[in-house]
């Protein structure tokens, strides 16, 4: 039997709409930029930094022109600072989104890839200690789909091993882990990307790094913005990312949302947890309520295919995140001759259904009943 039908297609993602709510706002602060006459490394960047370091619990934010470029900076600066050089190794989860692993060779550094758990599918704290060599600098755990690594037993390997703790927060925004503390707070510096899709997405690209450490901040401000903290003066030889004053004027606008928007989706996320029932479908394993903030509501499914098509064919479109690991990329070419199980089957298996905080009661029903029918 068919599932009631809908009469459009339920969209993955529907920027348009979850935008719209704020588009008065978003004219006012344009507006208020266009007329300041300021546009880079103003007031409004500086606005913003100050509350998302708030938010997170940070004692300092830095705005960068994406979440890549997060990451990048924040293992160049602990080179500048001394901690790491050139050849140095990073671990990091083999089924990581590819901005990871970019980000350490883009920095000169070694991605060394470890195993997620097979069943929450983030960074196994159990896999990595056989990895680690004397040229390890740093731990990148990165919270998938929102939902936090288990950072208690990662931070004790780290400490073991004088390791940094290196958040890839870009999926994570405001998850809190079981000691209270919010994502970007949990290690030595954490990357936040603000691309249009994340939880908290921006206008364009945008991403921003959290520390707690002054020495580290410092040095940050200065790699955004061509090694230099006093014009025409250059301490290193960066690169230019700067966080823009209108995608920050506008951020400043959707932050005071975040919190009410990642309860919406942790709503959507308990219906679908509640509501489908199909010996097919793998759920998500969920730890903690507080600690996931469903960027993504992935699950696994074996013969993945066919089950996407049924859906767009029932008006349900999907995303797959990600269809190919890391290591079998052309871009990884030296990674390929390794061989990562539980990536390659979740690479294989997992799908992501259609989850944000304007989705309604009906369209949730609707999906949870194409899929039960499957
Ligand atoms: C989106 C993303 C990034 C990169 O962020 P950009 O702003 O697109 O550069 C890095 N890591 C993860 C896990 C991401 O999902």
């Amino acid at each position: 039997m068919k599932p009631t039908t809908m009469n459009s297609m339920i969209k993955f993602l529907d920027l348009k709409k979850i935008n719209a709510g704020y588009k008065e706002e978003f004219m006012a602060a344009f507006e208020r930029v266009v007329d300041s006459g300021w546009f880079i490394l103003g007031e409004e960047v500086l606005n913003f930094e100050k509350q998302f370091a708030a938010y997170c619990g940070t004692k300092h934010c830095i705005g960068v022109a994406n979440g890549l470029d997060a990451l990048i900076l924040i293992l160049e600066a602990y080179k500048e600072l001394g901690v790491m050089k050139a050849g140095d190794e990073v671990l990091v989860p083999s089924n990581t989104y590819i901005a990871s692993i970019i980000a350490i060779s883009k920095a000169g550094l070694v991605p060394v890839l470890s195993e997620p758990h097979a069943g929450t599918w983030l960074l196994d704290p159990a896999a990595l200690e056989s990895k680690i060599t004397d040229r390890t600098r740093a731990i990148m755990p990165v919270h998938l789909y929102g939902q936090l690594c288990d950072m208690d037993p990662i931070n004790k390997i780290a400490e073991k091993y004088n390791l940094k703790v290196i958040e890839d927060s870009a999926q994570s925004h405001g998850a809190v882990y079981s000691n209270g503390k919010k994502s970007g707070n949990l290690g030595n510096a954490s990357g936040f990307s603000f691309y249009p899709g994340k939880n908290l997405g921006a206008l364009g690209d945008a991403g921003a790094i959290t520390t707690n450490d002054d020495g580290l901040a410092e040095t940050l401000k200065a790699l955004r913005n061509y090694g230099s903290h006093v014009k025409y003066h250059n301490l290193f030889k960066s690169v230019n990312s700067r966080l823009d004053e209108v995608q920050a004027a506008l951020l400043s606008i959707k932050l005071k949302y975040l919190a009410q928007e990642t309860e919406q989706r942790r709503s959507a996320a308990d219906f679908y947890l509640q509501h489908i029932s199909n010996s097919k479908i793998i759920l998500p394993v969920v730890r903690a309520r507080e600690a996931h903030v469903w960027h993504l509501f992935s699950v696994r499914v074996k013969d993945r295919a066919a089950f996407q098509q049924y859906l767009k064919e029932n008006n349900v479109e999907t995303n797959i995140h990600y269809p190919v690991p890391p290591h079998r990329q052309p871009a990884y070419k030296e990674l390929a001759h390794l061989d990562f199980p539980i990536s390659e089957a979740i690479h294989n298996e997992i799908i992501s259904l259609p989850i944000s905080p304007i989705m309604t009661p009906e369209e949730l029903q609707y999906v949870a009943d194409v899929v039960n029918k499957y």
